[in-house]
């Protein structure tokens, strides 16, 4: 009988809640389907859930398992990312992602943060029309529900918006086997920047005496932070050539002898992260070629793993048409496991399980004691350029310090390696490719080129690329 009691009482709260809910309509809900009140009341526009790219079945990548493809590098108002996390989210959700790592600067998205959208990074940057400011709010009413934003009035009247903690949008988007949300920091200074995948407490940037230095105090906290928390996470390095100013950029000599690194991005989407090199500097395949010859054959060091990442912090349409953004979907990571889950994400990653793309998409990839193989899901009328690149024993191992007119050396550019180092192996054309070591090699990676421009290049003419992870082959 009191159980009955009790269920009733339960029962008459619900419907006084609903009841209030259908009592005040939000003005916004007038005409629009989305908020019919026969349907559950949604704090967004879950149109995306009828769009054929959200959401989609991951492919099979044989044994069971399947590749899950996610970006590790976003930024949101959380620190100068141009929108709101929740438009952000929905943006990768809209794009057929199966997870997002969002990494904003020094700042983990926890705890009570609120903006100003009139003062947002963006807002009244030079050149640049509407950006950021009542822009930014005005999406994020279009796309969410005027109950669920939060905002505020301070003492002299400026209106204010609540920054949602990851914990509290999250639901709003994951779906278990289709898309997850991973947290994560990019630990900045003016010169160095590493992010910090699945990271659960903030962690401080630590300055060293030299880039070496800074790089190992930030990696060595992350790998602490895991030891003492139990929760799998890695750091990786970013965009070693940027930022524009040359002097702050990395070398390989920078970071190549940084005992824990693991991960560094060998694509990052920001337009002036020179990924193909610039004035001066090195590509960064280059330098993953370089570092990777002297880690694995003189510092007996372990394999460094390239990614590719946006680093998108724009995602409005108010660019001017010369202005390359700083927009999402260029560059990402496509992992192999059975689950999408953080912790499957983190170990497939440090078992070198996964490959870094701008558009090319691999179906079948198997590296074995006898070699690579891998086979490429074909896009109609597109040409494939496969390339086994390597260094074999024996490489010449000496350098040389790129000189300035007077003849000094300059400490900014890494030096000048022989041509042995990262040489071409072998080239394939077409969907489909293999690689027989040959017992002399220290390494082997492969880099997939496709006859396609990227839809939404870093820089002009951009083809579409994959690379796969360098593996070891076994002692001869
Ligand atoms: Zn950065
Ligand atoms: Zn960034």
């Amino acid at each position: 009988m009191l159980h009955k009691m009790l269920y009733c009482s339960v029962f008459l709260i619900v419907l006084g809640g609903l009841d209030s809910v259908q009592a005040h309509p939000s003005d916004q809900s007038k005409g629009d389907p989305s908020h019919d009140n026969s349907q559950p009341h949604l704090p967004m526009d879950y149109d995306f859930h009828d769009s054929s790219r959200a959401y989609p079945a991951p492919l099979p990548a044989g044994d069971g398992h399947f590749w899950w493809k996610g970006n590790l590098h976003t930024h949101t108002l959380w620190s100068d990312g141009d929108q709101f996390p929740e438009v952000v989210a929905k943006w990768y959700v809209e794009h057929g992602y199966h997870f997002l790592a969002i990494s904003d600067h020094n700042i983990i998205q926890e705890g009570e943060k609120w903006v100003n959208p009139k003062k947002s990074y963006y807002t009244n940057r030079p050149g640049i029309q509407n950006a950021g400011g009542m822009a930014v709010y005005e999406r994020y009413q279009k796309q969410f529900d005027k109950q669920w934003i939060e905002t505020r009035l301070t003492s002299n009247n400026v209106l204010e918006i609540r920054l949602k903690p990851l914990n509290e949008f999250r639901h709003l988007f994951e779906i278990p086997g289709r898309f997850m949300l991973v947290q994560s920091e990019e630990l900045t200074s003016a010169g160095i920047h590493l992010n910090a995948t699945n990271i659960k407490e903030l962690s401080p940037f630590q300055e060293g005496k030299t880039p070496e230095q800074t790089i190992s105090l930030n990696i060595d906290a992350i790998y602490e932070q895991r030891k003492r928390t139990g929760r799998p996470m890695v750091p990786h390095l970013n965009h070693p050539n940027f930022p524009t100013s040359i002097q702050h950029a990395l070398t390989a000599e920078d970071f190549m002898a940084v005992e824990n690194l693991a991960f560094f991005e060998v694509y990052n989407g920001h337009p002036d992260a020179y990924n193909f090199g610039g004035p001066d500097r090195i590509s960064l395949e280059r330098m993953w070629d370089i570092i990777l010859t002297k880690r694995l054959a003189e510092l007996n060091l372990g394999i460094l793993f390239g990614l590719a990442v946006d680093d998108a912090h724009q995602y409005g349409n108010y660019w001017p048409e010369d202005h390359i953004a700083i927009a999402p979907g260029r560059g990402w990571i496509v992992y192999r496991s059975r689950y999408l889950t953080p912790e499957s994400l983190i170990h497939a990653m440090e078992a070198g399980e996964f490959y870094a793309s701008t558009g090319v998409t691999l179906q079948h990839l198997k590296t074995s004691n006898g070699g690579i193989e891998l086979e490429i899901k074909p896009e109609e009328n597109t040409k494939y350029t496969i390339e086994f690149i390597g260094t074999r024993r024996g490489y010449d191992p000496s350098s040389e310090p790129i000189l300035d007119a007077e003849g000094n050396p300059r400490a900014e550019l890494t030096k000048r390696y022989s041509d042995d180092i990262g040489q071409v192996l072998a080239t394939a054309q077409g969907t489909r490719a293999r690689y027989e070591f040959q017992g002399d090699e220290i390494y082997v990676r492969a880099r997939i080129t496709s006859s396609n421009l990227h839809p939404n290049p870093y820089i002009p003419n951009e083809r579409q690329k994959a690379w796969i992870q360098p593996v070891v082959p076994p002692a001869p």
